[in-house]
C-alpha cells in the first residue's frame, strides 16, 4: 500500500503522468517508466527537489552584470555677503557608482596580470640582449664606458619597477574594495548574488564635479542672478536612487493574490499595481483578490518574471501522502458505517429510532441520547455505527463532496408496498458507490406484509437475495415490534466481515465531517467520524475550511469522552466554524499549518462561490443561453398563501420557451428558511419570495451561499421579472432595497395617533418618507405608511440601527408586538445592454 506506482502516484497528485517522470528524472530518481513503484524515500526526495527547484530558471543568465547607481544631492551653502549679507548657493552633487559581478572584474584583472607579466617578459628579455650588447661592447672597447648607456639602463630597471608596483598596488586595492561591497551592497542585489554564491565587487568611481542646480526656485533666481560654482569636497556616504538598470524579479503566483499582496512580492506600491489593472481596465481596491493569469499580466507588465504557482497542490498532496504513508502499519479491523435508505414511509426513521433507543447505552446526562448525526451499538457480536441521516440524498451528497463514509447501505423496503421509485433510486445509488446492500424487508408485523414479494421484486433490479441465490443478505423486521432486529445486526456484521474493514488505531485521527451546527453557548460542534487514527482532547483539527483544538469530545449519549478511534462518531467542540457535511477532517501536528490550509481553503471557496452565484443569478440567465444555447431556469417560491404561490408556479412556468424551461423545484408557504436556501443553492435556483422574507438562519445562509433571492408583493412584476429573464428583454428593473427593519417591543396606545408601536431598529435604519410594510413570522401583513416616527417626544426623520423609537403606522392598528416593520425603497434603474 506505501509503494505505489507511478500512475497511480500521477494520479493522487493530479499531475499527467509524463510531467511527473520529467520530474523524477530531474529529481535523479530512477526509474524506467509509469508502471515502475515509487517508495516514500523516493517521493520525499522528489518533494525535496521540487522545492529546492521549484521556479528557479538559472538566475545567472538574466541577472546583469553590471550595476550602475547615480545620486545627485542638492544642498544649499550660505556665504557671507558684503554689507552683512548672505547670499545662498545652490549646489548640487552628482555621485556615480558602478557595481560589477566579481568575476567580470576578476576576469578583467587577470587579462591585466597577463598583459604585464608579458610585458615584464619582453622587458627582461630586451634587457637581456641588451645587456649582452653592452657587455659585447664592453668587451669590444673595454675602455669605451659610456656613461649615458649606464643612465639608460638604470631608468629603465625603474621603470619595471614601478609596473610591477602598480600591479600589486591595484591588487591590493580590489582586495580592500571587496570588503566595502559586501558590505555596502544594495539589500536584493546581495540577495540575489548570494543565492549566486558570489560576492560583488564594488569600483567607486565617485564624480567630484560640483553642478549647480538649474532648476532653483524662480524665487531665488529672480533675487540672486549670478551664482558661482563652489568647489566642495564629497564623502562616499550616500543613500541609492533607483538603479539605472531595472531589478527583473521572479515573482511566485499562487491561484489568488491580493493587490496588497502582489505589490509587496515586487517591492513596490500598491498604486502602482493599481495603475496597471486600470490601463488594463479593470478597477480594483488594494484587499481585491487577483486570479493567477491577471496576476501574471501584471507582473509581466511590470518587467518581471512570473512563475505561475501549479504545484502548491502537489506539494500539500505529497506531503498528505507521505504523512498517510507512515501511519499505514498494522491495520486492525474495525466496525462497518452504515447508513439507512429507503422509499418514504418505508420505515428508515423507525428503524433507526429502534435500533437506537433500545441499543444505545443511555449516557449520564440524564439518559437523553443527543442527536449528533450517528450513533454506534454494541452487541454480542462486535459493533456497528449508524449514520442518521437517513435517504440517498444525504448519502450522495457527501459522496458529491468527496467523502465515501458509509461500508454498508441497509434499504429498507416495506412488506406491504415492496419496491418503489425511491427503492430503485437507492439501489442505484449504492451501487454508484459499490457500497454493499443488507435489505430489511420491514412491516413484517402487518396482515397484509408480502416479504417474498419483495425479495422477487429486488431481483428484477439485480438485487438477489442469498438464499435464492445470490449474494444480498436480506432479514424480514418490523420497526414497530422489533422482531428480526437483532437478525438484521447480525447480517450487517456477516457483511462487514466479507468486506475485511481494516483501520489503523494508533497515530493521529483522519476522518470525515458528518453534520456540523452552531450552538449557543458551545460554539461549533461538528460532529465527526474517525476513519483512522485516535482523536483524542486536545488535538488539533483541520476540517474543511475550519481549524481548531477539540476543547471538548461527546458520544452520542452526551457523556464526555477523551479519545475516538477507527468508526466511531464524536461531536467536538473547538472549531473556528461549521465545517459542512462531508468535508474531510485530519488531525495536524502544528496550529498554524492548519490554520494556513484553512485560509487557502476558504480563498478557493471564495473564488468558486462567486463563480456559482454568477451563474445563479436569474439576471444571467439571458447571457448564459447565448453562450450554451439552451438554459434554464431553476426557481424556489415562498409565498404567504398556497393560493398565491400555486398562482406563482403555474404563472412561471407557462413562461417556458424552447429555449428556456423555467422549473419551479419547491413551493411552499411561510417564511424563507435556511433549508429552502440549501436547496436553492444546490439546485442554482434562485428564489421568489412573495409577501414573505427570509428569516435570520436563512438571512445567514443566503449571504453565506450567494443564492439570488428576490421579494415581491405584485404578482405581475415577479412574472415580468422571469420573463424579462427568459426572454432577454431586458425591463427597466425595479429594484426594491430593504433599508432597515424595527422589531416592535410594546404597544402604547396614544390619544393622537391610535396604537403606537414601541420599537429598536435591528437593522439598517427607518425613515420616516419611505414606504414600510409590517411582517409577522417573515411573511408580510401589511403594506403602507408611517404615520408617525418619533424618538421619546420628538419626531424625527430617520432612526438608525440600535436605536428605539415610537412608531404609528398609518390606517393600520393591529400591530402586535413580535412583529417587524420593514422600511423599504423603490428606485427603478433603466437597463442597458
Ligand atoms: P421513513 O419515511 O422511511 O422514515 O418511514 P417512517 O419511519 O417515518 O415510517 C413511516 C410509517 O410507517 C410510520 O407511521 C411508522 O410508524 C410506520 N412503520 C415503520 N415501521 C413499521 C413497522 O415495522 N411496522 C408497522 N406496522 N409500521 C411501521
Ligand atoms: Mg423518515
Amino acid at each position: 500500500m506505501s509503494d505505489v506506482t507511478i500512475t497511480e502516484f500521477a494520479e493522487v497528485l493530479k499531475v499527467p503522468v509524463d510531467r511527473l517522470l520529467v520530474q523524477l528524472d530531474e529529481a535523479g530518481i530512477d526509474v524506467s517508466g509509469a508502471g515502475d513503484t515509487i517508495t516514500d524515500d523516493a517521493k520525499l526526495e522528489l518533494l525535496t527537489h521540487l522545492r529546492r527547484s521549484h521556479g528557479r530558471k538559472d538566475p545567472a543568465a538574466t541577472a546583469p552584470r553590471k550595476i550602475t547607481l547615480n545620486r545627485k544631492s542638492q544642498s544649499e551653502i550660505r556665504l557671507g555677503g558684503g554689507q552683512g549679507r548672505s547670499r545662498t548657493v545652490s549646489v548640487e552633487i552628482r555621485r556615480k557608482r558602478t557595481y560589477v559581478k566579481r568575476d567580470v572584474l576578476e576576469e578583467r584583472a587577470r587579462q591585466q596580470q597577463e598583459e604585464l607579466d608579458s610585458q615584464r617578459e619582453a622587458e627582461t628579455e630586451r634587457l637581456k640582449a641588451e645587456q649582452e650588447a653592452a657587455e659585447e661592447q664592453k668587451r669590444r672597447a673595454e675602455t669605451e664606458a659610456s656613461e649615458a648607456e649606464v643612465r639608460q639602463q638604470a631608468e629603465e630597471e625603474t621603470q619595471r619597477q614601478a609596473v610591477e608596483e602598480e600591479a600589486r598596488r591595484q591588487a591590493e586595492e580590489h582586495r580592500r574594495l571587496d570588503e566595502v561591497a559586501v558590505k555596502e551592497r544594495v539589500e536584493q542585489e546581495e540577495q540575489k548574488q548570494a543565492e549566486q554564491g558570489r560576492k560583488p565587487v564594488e569600483i567607486p568611481t565617485v564624480d567630484h564635479t560640483l553642478h549647480v542646480a538649474k532648476g532653483a526656485s524662480a524665487r531665488r533666481r529672480k533675487r540672486r542672478p549670478r551664482r558661482r560654482p563652489v568647489q566642495v569636497s564629497v564623502d562616499s556616504q550616500h543613500g541609492f536612487e533607483r538603479p539605472t538598470e531595472p531589478v527583473v524579479r521572479e515573482i511566485e503566483i499562487s491561484e489568488t493574490t491580493t493587490v496588497t499582496d502582489l505589490a509587496q512580492r515586487m517591492a513596490i506600491k500598491s498604486s502602482e499595481v493599481i495603475k496597471v489593472l486600470m490601463n488594463m481596465g479593470m478597477m480594483v481596491t488594494i484587499n481585491q483578490v487577483i486570479d493567477q493569469d491577471t496576476a501574471v499580466l501584471i507582473v509581466e507588465e511590470l518587467g518581471h518574471t512570473a512563475l505561475p504557482q501549479l504545484e502548491t497542490g502537489l506539494e500539500d498532496q505529497l506531503l498528505q501522502s507521505i504523512e498517510e504513508a507512515a501511519t499505514d502499519v498494522d491495520a486492525s479491523s474495525r466496525s462497518p458505517v452504515v447508513t439507512v435508505m429507503g422509499h418514504v414511509d418505508h420505515g428508515k426513521t423507525s428503524l433507526l429510532d429502534y435500533i437506537r433507543q433500545t441499543r444505545v447505552a443511555a449516557g449520564e446526562a440524564g439518559g437523553i441520547t443527543q442527536h449528533i448525526g450517528a450513533y454506534h451499538v454494541t452487541t454480542k457480536k462486535g459493533t456497528v455505527t449508524f449514520l442518521d441521516t437517513p435517504g440517498h440524498a444525504a448519502f450522495t451528497a457527501m459522496r458529491a463532496r468527496g467523502a465515501q463514509a458509509t461500508d454498508i447501505v441497509i434499504l429498507v423496503v416495506a412488506a406491504d408496498d415492496g419496491v418503489m421509485p425511491q427503492t430503485v433510486e437507492a439501489i442505484e445509488h449504492a451501487k454508484a458507490a459499490h457500497v454493499p446492500l443488507v435489505v430489511a424487508v420491514n412491516k413484517i408485523d402487518l396482515e397484509d406484509s408480502e416479504p417474498d414479494r419483495v425479495r422477487n421484486e429486488l431481483t428484477q433490479h439485480e438485487v438477489v437475495p442469498e438464499d435464492w441465490g445470490g449474494e444480498t443478505l436480506v432479514v424480514n423486521v418490523s420497526a414497530k415490534t422489533g422482531d428480526g432486529i437483532d437478525d438484521l445486526l447480525d447480517a450487517v456484521l456477516l457483511q462487514a466481515e466479507v468486506l475485511d474493514l481494516k483501520a489503523v488505531a494508533s497515530g493521529p485521527a483522519a476522518g470525515v465531517v458528518l453534520e456540523a451546527s452552531l450552538e449557543r453557548g458551545r460554539g461549533a460542534v461538528a460532529t465527526v467520524l474517525v476513519n483512522r487514527g485516535t482523536l483524542k482532547l486536545g488535538d488539533t483539527l483541520l476540517a474543511g475550511q475550519e481549524f481548531g483544538r477539540i476543547r471538548a469530545m461527546f458520544d452520542e449519549t452526551g457523556a464526555p469522552v477523551d479519545s475516538a478511534g477507527p468508526s466511531i462518531p464524536v461531536a467536538v467542540l473547538g472549531l473556528s466554524g461549521t465545517p459542512m457535511a462531508g468535508d474531510d477532517m485530519l488531525v495536524v501536528a502544528d496550529e498554524r499549518k492548519a490554520r494556513e490550509v484553512a485560509r487557502f481553503r476558504q480563498g478557493k471557496e471564495r473564488d468558486v462561490k462567486l463563480a456559482q452565484q454568477q451563474s445563479a443569478k436569474l439576471d444571467d440567465v439571458f447571457s448564459q443561453m447565448s453562450e450554451k444555447g439552451a438554459a434554464s431556469v431553476q426557481l424556489l417560491v415562498k409565498a404567504d398563501v398556497q393560493g398565491s404561490s400555486e398562482a406563482l408556479r403555474d404563472a412561471v412556468e407557462n413562461i417556458s420557451t424552447d429555449e428556456v424551461k423555467v422549473t419551479v423545484i419547491s413551493r411552499g408557504v411561510g417564511a424563507i428558511t435556511e433549508s429552502d436556501i440549501q436547496l436553492a443553492a444546490a439546485s442554482k435556483a434562485s428564489v421568489i419570495g412573495f409577501n414573505v422574507r427570509a428569516d435570520s438562519a436563512a438571512r445567514e445562509a443566503i449571504t453565506e451561499t450567494g443564492v439570488d433571492v428576490r421579494y415581491y408583493s405584485i404578482v405581475y412584476e415577479a412574472i415580468d421579472d422571469v420573463k424579462a429573464a427568459v426572454t432577454g428583454l431586458l425591463a427597466p428593473e425595479i429594484r426594491e432595497q430593504i433599508l432597515g427593519l424595527a422589531e416592535v417591543q410594546e404597544i402604547f396606545r396614544s390619544p393622537k395617533f391610535g396604537n403606537i408601536a414601541g420599537c429598536i431598529v435591528s437593522d439598517g435604519y427607518v425613515r420616516s418618507a419611505k414606504p414600510i410594510r409590517v411582517l409577522r413570522d417573515s411573511v408580510v401583513i401589511y403594506e403602507g405608511e408611517l404615520e408617525s416616527l418619533r424618538r421619546f417626544k420628538d419626531d424625527v426623520s430617520e432612526v438608525r440601527a440600535g436605536t428605539e423609537c415610537g412608531i404609528g403606522v398609518k390606517n393600520y392598528n393591529d400591530v402586535k408586538v413580535g412583529d417587524q416593520i420593514e422600511c423599504y425603497e423603490r428606485t427603478e434603474i433603466a437597463r442597458s445592454l
